[in-house]
């Protein structure tokens, strides 16, 4: 009887070991760029969409070239991503139609529709300054709404180390990743190389890494006699590092560390009383994107709690 007992422990137990095994060793040394502030200039534009395929564009919108250069982008297998304008904590740091924190919920959701709407091919959203925006969770509430509305990722380009990015998206079920490293922060070719060999340290120890960068003639030159030198690491979308991510960003929730691949037994979740949406349970049963997100968060943790103690 006992020894049933076991082998019934042992069958239940598999599935969930190899599974976790399986997340541990995928996506091994990837690194992916995306180019920020593309619109404004054709010939700019003409020039990023010549870098390899796996190098995504993050598009500004309403400005002169956004649908030009994101319909190329989509029509060649690029990833484009809504590059939308918050909030930041400079004022004189403002691009046209900026989401501020003074719009209403209403006016922000219109904005980001329209946003949307006017490039063609869009998967994800990131976000051009927000140093503020990005703090507020009802501001980022609304947006997080309409990403999770149309099915799209968010990658949080972290302008200030308080954004609550990463939480919100997942309280609405969005895949999330987050920018690792600026590569021309410091327009030098000695910084830019520094950053560069950073974020490939990044993406060879811990799986994958992701680099923003910026549509400057010395950041280009760069890159077009950086990228076609790559030796391990590989070149991704950013599209493809979305889902890992939300999953790594779970594991941390319930207390799983990658870097050491053991769980701390701290089963506290984030607290996201202050986070509010509209009829996140319907008769008891989850029904936003967030609230089917959060009960698969519940319910994880003692599946890794018991893979640990089986270890
Ligand atoms: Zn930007």
């Amino acid at each position: 009887m006992k020894r049933l007992t076991s082998l019934s422990h042992n069958a239940a137990f598999a599935p969930t070991l190899l599974a976790l095994l399986f997340q541990l060793s995928a996506y091994p040394g990837q690194l992916a760029i995306v180019i920020d502030d593309v619109g404004y200039s054709r010939e700019v534009g003409e020039r990023v969409l010549a870098l390899p395929n796996a190098v995504s564009i993050a598009v500004l919108p309403f400005t002169p070239q956004a649908v030009t250069l994101a319909a190329h982008a989509q029509a060649i297998g690029k990833d484009v991503l809504l590059h939308q304008p918050l909030e930041s904590e400079i004022q004189s740091k403002k691009a046209g139609r900026t989401l501020t924190l003074n719009m209403s919920s209403d006016d922000i959701k219109r904005e980001v529709n329209a946003a949307l709407k006017s490039i063609p091919g869009v998967k994800g959203v990131s976000n051009h300054t927000g140093s503020r925006f990005t703090q507020d969770v009802p501001s980022m509430n609304a947006l997080m709404s309409v990403i999770s509305a149309h099915g799209l990722f968010f990658l949080d380009s972290r302008t200030t180390a308080r954004t609550v990015a990463m939480r919100v998206a997942m309280d609405w079920g969005v895949p999330a990743v987050r920018r690792d490293v600026f590569l021309d922060h410091d327009r030098e070719v000695r910084a830019i190389n520094a950053a560069f060999e950073r974020a490939l340290g990044i993406a060879n120890r811990r799986g994958y890494a992701i680099l923003i960068a910026h549509p400057h003639d010395i950041t280009l030159q760069f890159l077009e006699t950086r990228l076609p030198t790559l030796q391990k690491t590989t070149l991704v979308p950013v599209s493809s590092l979305t889902t890992s991510q939300s999953e790594d960003l779970a594991k941390k929730v319930v207390g799983f560390h990658w870097t050491t691949q053991r769980s701390t037994y701290s089963q506290s979740p984030f607290d996201y009383s202050e986070v509010r949406y509209s009829n996140p349970f319907v008769d008891g049963v989850p029904s936003t994107r967030g609230s089917i997100a959060n009960a698969i968060l519940k319910a994880r943790p003692n599946a890794l709690k018991m893979v640990s103690a089986w270890w």
